[in-house]
This record gives structure tokens, sequence and C-alpha cells, in this order.
């Protein structure tokens, strides 16, 4: 049997339905931008493995740091107990953080990231005898798929199920230039009735809705109105973070600071499961007392893993160096050059760009839902062509790896360019 069929077998897949699903490509290996899978077909990776992989697939520096730390220390409690990997990745990160973010909280995957940032913001405000328990999310955000991160994110077929035992959250529209008096009056309503304890929100881009973009300076607007309303504001860059916005983080564009980040995806650059939430001092202070219940009561017994923060170490460093700025700018010229020749394209309703993220939309009759024909017909055509993206309804986009060439950007290009004429 062979690994695909194998897996059949034995394997349940995100996201699928096995009934109506075939056998499943099996990758035996990566390298740089590239997958190769068991029958030797090669793949180009044009969405960076979900969005994790930014400096390319079994990058040789990330994996001589995972190499050092497993061969000093693997992993150690985190429970009554400090290492130097979670250290020095705090002090790295608060430094590159925004200057309001510092204490950081460790777990394993972008959902719990998520989750500890609500639990903190519920809990802040139990502490304090306040009386703030509900949410303030966009519509078609994305949180992840733990009870707390799926009740923050918008409403579909993924949550439907579940409808009746989330956590109670208000979802107001994402905002544009258009739409911005009617959204910031809604905001400004829910906040002033002080039942909220948090407005969770993907900073400038909804990754999963299908890169949804909005401005920055609206979102400066709403984080004014939820500081005037002691409301806290969480950036969930899990996936803008670490540089896919053109900065560091997708809150450098703004003015104001959030009270909590969520980062994850990026991280480790696609090595080891491993997450952070990032908090204000003032909320970690919200949590000190002599009473031991103040405490937050929450943990992972991989928080903090010491091989993660290597790990991390590493990314980070290869995110900083003058290469791959180099690379973050270069791809978002390419994407600005292929947007000019693509838009006029027919079957283009629109376009967007910010710094390696490209999006395009097409113009249809056929279904465009999340996992409609048009989304697997274009799926399926990328694929044979040996292109890994993943359409969201009829948005095509594009998040490649920092150390993709522009040959192989071109490459990408003109099979999505392809695809439209298919379709
Ligand atoms: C992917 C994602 C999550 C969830 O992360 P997981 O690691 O899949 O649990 C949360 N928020 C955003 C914005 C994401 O893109």
């Amino acid at each position: 049997m062979t690994l695909s069929q194998k897996d059949q077998q034995y394997n349940w897949h995100p996201y699928t339905q096995h009934q109506t699903t075939g056998l499943l490509p099996a990758i035996v290996k990566g390298e740089g931008v590239y997958l190769w899978d068991e029958n030797g077909k090669q793949y180009l990776d044009a969405i960076s493995s979900w969005w994790v992989n930014p400096f390319g697939h079994s990058n040789k520096v990330i994996a001589d740091a995972i190499y050092q730390q497993l061969m000093q220390l693997d992993h150690v409690l985190f429970g009554g107990f400090t290492h130097e990997p979670a250290v020095m990745l705090s002090e790295k990160l608060l430094s590159i953080l925004p200057s309001n973010q510092k204490k950081l909280f460790y777990s394993d995957n972008g959902s719990t990231a998520v989750e500890i940032a609500i639990k903190a913001s519920l809990q802040y405000f139990y502490n304090k005898g306040e009386k703030r328990t509900k949410i303030i999310a966009f519509e078609n955000g994305f949180h992840g798929d733990t009870f707390g991160a799926m009740a923050a994110s918008g409403i579909s077929f993924f949550t439907e199920a579940f409808q009746g035992s989330l956590l109670d959250v208000v979802r107001i529209p994402v905002p544009t230039f258009e739409n911005k008096k009617a959204v910031l009056e809604q905001l400004e309503t829910l906040l002033a009735s002080t039942e909220y304890a948090a407005f969770i929100f993907e900073p400038l881009v909804q990754g999963a809705a299908g890169m949804v973009m909005y401005p920055a300076v609206i979102l400066d607007e709403m984080f004014l109105l939820c500081k005037q309303h002691k409301t806290f504001t969480i950036a969930d860059e899990v996936m803008t973070g670490f540089g896919k916005t053109g900065k560091t983080f997708a809150c450098d564009y703004l003015i104001q600071q959030p009270d909590m980040m969520c980062l994850s995806k990026a991280l480790t650059g696609g090595t080891i499961p491993m997450a952070a939430t990032s908090f204000s001092q003032e909320i970690f202070e919200g949590f000190l007392a002599t009473d031991v219940s103040k405490a937050f009561f929450h943990g992972h017994t991989f928080t903090a893993n010491p091989t993660g923060c290597a790990a991390a170490l590493a990314a980070i460093t290869l995110l900083e160096s003058y290469e791959n700025q180099q690379n973050i700018k270069r791809i978002h010229e390419q994407h600005l050059l292929f947007q000019e020749r693509i838009q006029s394209h027919p079957r283009v309703a629109t376009t967007r760009v910010l710094g390696v993220i490209f999006a395009l939309e097409i113009t249809t009759n056929q279904d465009t839902s999340y996992y409609g024909s048009l989304r697997n017909t274009l799926y399926n055509f990328f694929i044979a062509q040996g292109i890994i993206l993943r359409p969201v309804g009829n948005v095509v986009y594009i998040l490649p790896p920092y150390i993709t060439t522009n040959e192989q950007l071109e490459i990408i290009y003109n099979t999505l360019s392809n695809a439209l004429d298919i379709v």
C-alpha cells in the first residue's frame, strides 16, 4: 500500500469530508519553497503551508537551533521552573512587540493563544468584581477552533453545530471607508453598555475570510473607543505576525497599541507547534494579589517548551536578517506589478495587496461558498500544476515564503492567470 492509501485507512484530516475526498498526496520531503510527494511530484508551496513557513521548509538554521537545544535541554515543566530559551525568547519578543506589551504567556497553537487572551480578559474583570462577560468580534473573523476561539470566530457551517454552547459574542461588520460611521457608532453603543471585556480582531487582514483587508486608521479609532470604555483590545496576529503585512506586526501600522496580542503560525518558522499571548502590564497586575485564587489558572503541558523557544529565537533572527527584510519588500513589489497586470482581466472582480499577501476575487456565477464547486475546480487545477494554493470561495490568495524568488513568483502568477481562463 502507498502512504496515501494507508493514510486513508487510519487518519482523520482537518476540515475534510472523508466520504467525498479521495486519496491525499503524501508529502515525503520539503526543502525551501518546494514539497515532494511519494510519487516524486514537486509542489511549489505558495501559501507557506497555512502561513507558517516564511523561511522555507527544512530550514537549516532553525533545524540546527532545534538540534542544539534538544541536546542541551529538551523540555522542562514551566510550572515552578524557568529556563534560558524562554527568558531569551520573551526578551526578544518584547523588544519587537508594541512597547506597551510587557508579559508573555506561552502555549502551543493559535487557538490556545486566543483562548488565553479571552480567558485573561474575562478573569481580569472577574478579579475586579466587575461584570464584563461578553466579547466583541468582527463578522467573518477566524480565531481558531477551540471553544473560546470558535465563539469569537464568525458564524458559518464550521461553528453552527456548537452555537448553543458558546461564549456570548457580538459581531460587528468589518469597517470600510464607506460604512465607517455606522460601524463606529455600533461599536460605541455596545461599549457603552459596559458588558464587554474585550474586542478581538485580526488586525488589517482577515486571513481565513479570504484575506479581507481594512484600513489601519479606522482600527485606530476603534482602539480609542475601546480605551475610553475600558474594554480590552486583543490583536490576533496569529496569521499577520512576523512580516506578512510588510511590517513585523500588523499593529505596527497603528498609532494605538493593543492590550493583548496572539502569536503563533510563523513564530517558529513552521517547525514546532508554539504560541505566545502577550499582555500589557495593566492586565498582568489585575492578577496580582495575596489571594492565590486571583492568579491565572491556565497552562499547557508544553507551555514554553524549550525546543520551541529555541526554534522561535532562530526564526526571529532569520526574520530580522537583511536578506529576509529585502525579500519581504521585493515580494511586495512583485505583487504590485502583478496586480497592475491582472486587475483588468475580465474575470477579476478585485485585487488587494499588503506586504507579501496578494488576493484576487474572481467574478463568477458559480457556487462561491467556502468549499464550493469553484473553489474545488481551482484547487484541483493548482495541485495538478504543482502549485499549492487554497482558494477561499472565489478568492485566490498568495502568501509565499519570503525566500520565494522572482522566477518562482512568476510561475505562481502565470498559473493563477491561466486558472482565470479555465473557470
Ligand atoms: C490559524 C489562526 C488561528 C488558529 O491557529 P491554530 O494554530 O490553527 O489553532 C487563530 N487566529 C488566526 C488569525 C489564525 O489565522
